[in-house]
């Protein structure tokens, strides 16, 4: 495999950091209400809608409007034991010009830019496909179908069970999802706000889960760290970031190759919400590359100029 990210990573490594220093300022500073995000789940029991301007995580500390929660995410390179960034796989999105809809990336390639332009063909689904429920209690699972590529699995069961080991209480909401789940699950909540649909949820084609590579995951004590208002089946909510299992995948998903896909600092150029509980397997090397430099997987892929698409 070609190198390509260390020279990229070295330049750009101490102004990517006062960058990423700067940006978190801005973000302590200008941060956005915090918005409850909740995603139609695998399952139609879950889904519970909450509109950013409605959410009221300290209901007796003044508007919710005004609310700022202070970003505790502030991982420390020089502190973290990771091995030397390095961008293993070049990214070759796509080896010819195709259609944003049809494009089918190579298996190999775990750096396929999903985005809100660049989709993926419905006739697209990985072939490795295993599911982990043989591999996890029910507590973790929720019982759910869920499958991911077999790339992934080892990392994500190491993972999980370090995080088990500590006394964290995580789960795993959704992994793999279909062109036509993703469909149903898009066209849910175009009816629930068509606003907002396409920053709340990707279109059908457009979601990296459709890769098999992408993991949803949640914590038994989420509900400690927002309303109680909030149904108490709501599963996604903007603070997963406050709660233990949360910051700890922000801290240290990358030793296990996952990358966090929608960064707060980042929904400008990714297009969507901040999700902290979404991540991407991309590698040891490439995870620990992007969280050290400070940017984003979709922001550095279309950084290395993808083959356009034809809209
Ligand atoms: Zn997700």
């Amino acid at each position: 495999m070609q190198d390509v990210g260390c020279k990229w990573y070295g330049r750009t490594s101490l102004l990517s950091f006062i960058l990423l220093s700067f940006s978190l300022l801005l973000v302590a500073c200008a941060a956005p209400e915090p918005t409850a995000v909740s995603q139609v789940a695998p399952t139609s029991t879950v889904a519970v809608l909450a509109p950013a301007d409605t959410a009221t995580p300290f209901p007796t500390q003044g508007p919710p409007a005004t609310l700022t929660p202070i970003p505790t995410i502030t991982p420390s390179p020089t502190n973290t034991p990771t091995p030397t960034p390095t961008f293993t796989p070049t990214p070759s999105p796509t080896p010819t010009k195709t259609a944003c809809d049809q494009r089918i990336p190579p298996q190999d390639d775990l750096l396929v830019i999903v985005s809100q332009e660049f989709g993926l063909s419905r006739a697209y689904e990985p072939a490795d496909l295993v599911p982990i429920g043989p591999h996890f209690s029910r507590d973790i699972t929720l019982g759910y179908p869920t499958m991911v590529r077999e790339d992934v699995l080892d990392p994500l069961v190491n993972m999980v069970n370090t995080m088990l080991d500590a006394g964290l209480e995580p789960y795993i909401i959704s992994g793999y999802r279909s062109y036509a789940t993703q469909d149903a699950t898009y066209n849910k909540w175009l009816n629930l706000e068509p606003d907002r649909a396409d920053i709340l949820s990707a279109r059908p084609g457009h979601s990296e889960h459709q890769l098999g590579t992408t993991v949803d995951f949640g914590s038994y004590r989420l509900h400690d760290y927002i309303d109680d208002s909030f149904d108490e089946k709501l599963q996604f909510h903007t603070y997963f970031y406050k709660t233990p299992e949360g910051e700890w995948l922000q801290n240290n998903a990358h030793l296990y190759g996952f990358t966090l896909s929608y960064p707060r600092s980042a929904q400008e150029v990714t297009g969507f919400y901040y999700e902290p509980w979404h991540f991407r397997y991309v590698g040891v090397g490439n995870a620990t590359a992007l969280l050290e430099g400070g940017t984003s997987l979709t922001e550095y892929l279309l950084n290395q100029d993808p083959e356009p698409c034809l809209n």
